[in-house]
């Protein structure tokens, strides 16, 4: 069956703050050991990738008092200026204020309650708000969620570590797992419990992991069928 996600992207206008990603700042139980040219750091969690996974898994961490270190191979301003997502879901609704970061998606974000299909002159509301029991959808830019994030971890001085090359994941399957990553010429060791690969499906965590450790969850919705609606094509499910 093809498996097809429709989005609906929105351009939002992006006018990132200045981002100065500052070096890690250790809190709870992590511990700094520099030298010149190695540092090892311990954590609880290293978090490979800081788009809105990792920054979101960050942010849930923090408050469940577990220490985590970001780890982004881009610049914090490439981060935010990527654009994606424009609506979000009621399940990521929920998330986003279970985290305490879902003040500004309430106050800026257009909340939808269904949508409406013309045929033949005649107009369709879809009104996914009673169908679903009260489920809405809110159009409120990845990048700003992103930002939010980003603005609550620097306000609560959590380290991340941006532009970092040559990111790789050793013995994550081990009780001693490790990330190292090299910037500004120097080789740094994160030491912790556990990674957490929030680097996407292309990301250095995915390709590291052997094919049998890796379980997929996927929940395929029927639109293939609706794709064709729209199209006027024979649909095929194959
Ligand atoms: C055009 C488009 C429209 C979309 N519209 C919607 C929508 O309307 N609603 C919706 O809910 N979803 C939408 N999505 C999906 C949504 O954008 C993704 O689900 C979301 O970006 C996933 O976030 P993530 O943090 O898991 O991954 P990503 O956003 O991909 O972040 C992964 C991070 O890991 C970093 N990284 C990668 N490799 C490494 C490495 N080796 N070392 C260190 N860091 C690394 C990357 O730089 C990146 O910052 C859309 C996607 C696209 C492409």
């Amino acid at each position: 069956m093809i498996a097809q996600k429709i989005y609906s992207t929105y351009k939002l206008a992006i006018h990132p703050p200045e981002f100065k990603p500052e070096a890690p700042k250790l809190t709870g139980n992590s511990t700094l050991q520099d030298t010149r040219t190695m540092s090892t750091t311990r954590t609880q969690v290293a978090i490979v990738g800081a788009g809105p996974s990792g920054l979101l898994l960050g942010q849930l961490l923090f408050k469940a008092g577990i220490d985590a270190i970001l780890v982004e191979r881009q610049s914090g301003d490439y981060v935010l200026s990527r654009i994606r997502a424009g609506v979000l879901e009621q399940v990521t609704m929920d998330l986003l204020d279970e985290a305490g970061v879902g003040q500004r998606m309430h106050k800026e974000g257009l909340v939808h309650t269904g949508f409406d299909l013309l045929f033949k002159g005649a107009r369709h509301r879809v009104d996914m708000d009673k169908l679903t029991g009260g489920k809405k959808v809110i159009v409120y830019g990845q990048t700003e969620v992103t930002r939010d994030l980003m603005d609550t971890r620097q306000a609560e001085g959590l380290p991340t570590v941006y532009e970092a090359n040559n990111v790789q994941v050793h013995d994550f399957d081990s009780q001693k797992p490790r990330v190292t990553y090299e910037k500004n010429g120097q080789t740094h060791t994160i030491e912790c419990d556990f990674i957490a690969g929030c680097d996407g499906f292309h990301g250095v965590c995915r390709a590291t992991a052997p094919k049998s450790a890796i379980k997929e969850y996927e929940k395929v919705y029927p639109l293939a069928g609706w794709a064709c609606c729209l199209t006027h094509r024979l649909c095929t499910t194959n």
